[in-house]
C-alpha cells in the first residue's frame, strides 16, 4: 500500500513523460504536464467504502494526489466542503435538483487553497525554498498563506485592481508582493523574467507546475462522495485559467477508471463573464485553442483571464461531455448574488454567481432540463469582496424609532449602479 499511487507526469499535447520526483514545469513541447497514476494497483488494494472513515479534508484522498510521504502535507484544514442543496433558487429557476458546492468556505476564502495546499505539499517534497506566481488575487493570498506554513518565501504579482483583501493576505503572510498596473498576462511575463533571472525560484505559476491542478480536481471526488457516489448530470463552473474544470474532470475520469463510479459523465459548462470570454468564443467556433481577449474586463476577477495556458483542456472537456461554455454580464451577476443570498442565505463571490446565471438561461433555453441534477461551483467567499455590494442604509439616532414597517420601496439601488 502506497500513501500516493502517482506514477508519472505526462503531456498531453505530445505523450512525453517526465518522473514526479522532480522539479518539473512545462514539458519541452510548451504544454502543460499532467499527473497520471497507477490506478489499476490501487484499484486492487483500496475500496472506496475505506474512505468513509477517514478525516473529512481533500486528504482523504491521498492515494490520488501526488504528495509521497505524508509528513511533507502541508495543511490549514482545507476540502470537504458543503454541497448545500438550493431548493428556494431551484424553484424560482425550475430547476428542482440544484445544488451549490460552496468552497468559499475553504481557508483562505476561496477555492484556490485546494490548488496551494496540494501544490506547496508537493513544493516541499521537492525541496523548494522559494516561490513565484502571477495573480488575478486569490491564488496568490492562499499561495502565500500555505507557503508560510511550510516555511517557504514567496513571491507574488498581481494587477493594482484585483480585489485589495487578498493584498493584506499577501502582505500579512510575509510575501514579497508587487502590483503590476496591468492584467494577470501582465504580471505572468514579471514572473517569467523572474524566473529565468533566478534559477532558484520555483515557478508556481498556473499549469506551469503540474500540481495545483491536482488540488483542485479533489472538488470532483467531493461532489461525486457527497452525491453518494453518484454523478450529477451537469457541473457549471466560473472558468479563468480553468484549472478547476480541467481538475473535475480528470478526477470524474480517475474515479471512472477505478470503477468508484459508474454512469455517463456530466455535461460540464465553463462561465465566463461578457468582459472576457475567450473560451466562450472559442467554444463557439469549435475551435480547440482560444485566442487572446483584448481590453479584458470583469468585476468578478476571478476569471478575468485573457488567453489561458490550459485552454485546449478545457475546451476538450467541453466537447468530450457535450457540455457548453456561456458568457454573463456583471449586472446579471451582481442580481444574482443578491438573489442567491436573499434565498438561500448564501453570500457568495461574483464569480460563483455567474454560474447560477448561466444555470438559469441553460434552464430557460432547455438546454438543461427539469430532472437534470445540476452542481454550481462558488469559488469564493462574498465577504472577499464588499466592494461590489452597494449599500444604502438609513442611518438613526439613540432614542429614534424604527418604521414599523419594512419599506419595500426604500430598497438600496441596484449594486452594479456605479460600475462602468
Ligand atoms: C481563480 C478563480 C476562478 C477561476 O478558476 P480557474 O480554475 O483558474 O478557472 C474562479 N473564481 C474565483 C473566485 C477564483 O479565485
Ligand atoms: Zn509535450
Amino acid at each position: 500500500m502506497s500513501f500516493s499511487y502517482i506514477s508519472h507526469l505526462y503531456c498531453p499535447k505530445c505523450e512525453a513523460s517526465y518522473p514526479p520526483h522532480r522539479q518539473a514545469h512545462l514539458c519541452a513541447c510548451g504544454s502543460p504536464l499532467l499527473a497520471a497514476y497507477r490506478l489499476d494497483e490501487l484499484k486492487a488494494s483500496v475500496r472506496r467504502s475505506e474512505l468513509a472513515a477517514r478525516e473529512p479534508s481533500l486528504w482523504r484522498y491521498h492515494e490520488l494526489l501526488p504528495v509521497e510521504q505524508a509528513q511533507n502535507i502541508i495543511s490549514l484544514g482545507e476540502g470537504f466542503t458543503p454541497l448545500l442543496p438550493l431548493p428556494r433558487l431551484g424553484r424560482r429557476i425550475s430547476i428542482p435538483h440544484l445544488y451549490l458546492k460552496d468552497d468559499g468556505l475553504l481557508p483562505t476564502g476561496s477555492f484556490k487553497a485546494r490548488g496551494a495546499a496540494v501544490g506547496v505539499s508537493k513544493a516541499m517534497e521537492l525541496g523548494v525554498r522559494e516561490l513565484a506566481l502571477p495573480t488575478n488575487g486569490n491564488a496568490g493570498a492562499a499561495w502565500a498563506l500555505y507557503a508560510a506554513r511550510a516555511g517557504i518565501r514567496s513571491t507574488v504579482v498581481m494587477p493594482v485592481d484585483a480585489p485589495a483583501i487578498t493584498r493584506s493576505e499577501c502582505t500579512i503572510a510575509g510575501a514579497r508582493l508587487h502590483l503590476v498596473k496591468g492584467l494577470i498576462s501582465d504580471a505572468g511575463k514579471i514572473v517569467a523574467q523572474a524566473i529565468s533571472d533566478d534559477d532558484g525560484l520555483y515557478d508556481a505559476s498556473t499549469l506551469k507546475e503540474p500540481y495545483r491542478i491536482e488540488g483542485k480536481k479533489t472538488i470532483g471526488f467531493e461532489i461525486v462522495e457527497q452525491f453518494g457516489w453518484k454523478l450529477p448530470d451537469v457541473i457549471v463552473y466560473p472558468t479563468g485559467g480553468g484549472v478547476g474544470l480541467i481538475g473535475i474532470y480528470k478526477a470524474l475520469t480517475e474515479l471512472l477508471a477505478l470503477g468508484w463510479v459508474q454512469g455517463k459523465l456530466p455535461r460540464f459548462v465553463a462561465v465566463q463573464s461578457a468582459g472576457c470570454a475567450p473560451i466562450v468564443e472559442a467554444w463557439k467556433n469549435r475551435q480547440i485553442e482560444s485566442t487572446f481577449w483584448p481590453q479584458a474586463s470583469t468585476i468578478a476577477f476571478g476569471i478575468n483571464v485573457p488567453k489561458a495556458l490550459g485552454d485546449f483542456l478545457v475546451l476538450d472537456a467541453l466537447y468530450q461531455t457535450e457540455g457548453c461554455a456561456i458568457a454573463i454580464d456583471d449586472r446579471a451577476i451582481l442580481e444574482e448574488q443578491r438573489l442567491i443570498a436573499e434565498l438561500e442565505g448564501a453570500f457568495i463571490c461574483p464569480e460563483g454567481a455567474s454560474t447560477l446565471v448561466a444555470a438559469r438561461r441553460l434552464r430557460d433555453s432547455g438546454w438543461i432540463q427539469d430532472s437534470d441534477s445540476v452542481v454550481v461551483i462558488n469559488t469564493g467567499l462574498g465577504l472577499k469582496y464588499p466592494h461590489v455590494i452597494q449599500t444604502n442604509i438609513p442611518v438613526i439616532k439613540p432614542g429614534d424609532r424604527l418604521n414599523s414597517k419594512i419599506d419595500a420601496t426604500s430598497r438600496p439601488p441596484t449594486p452594479w449602479e456605479g460600475i462602468g
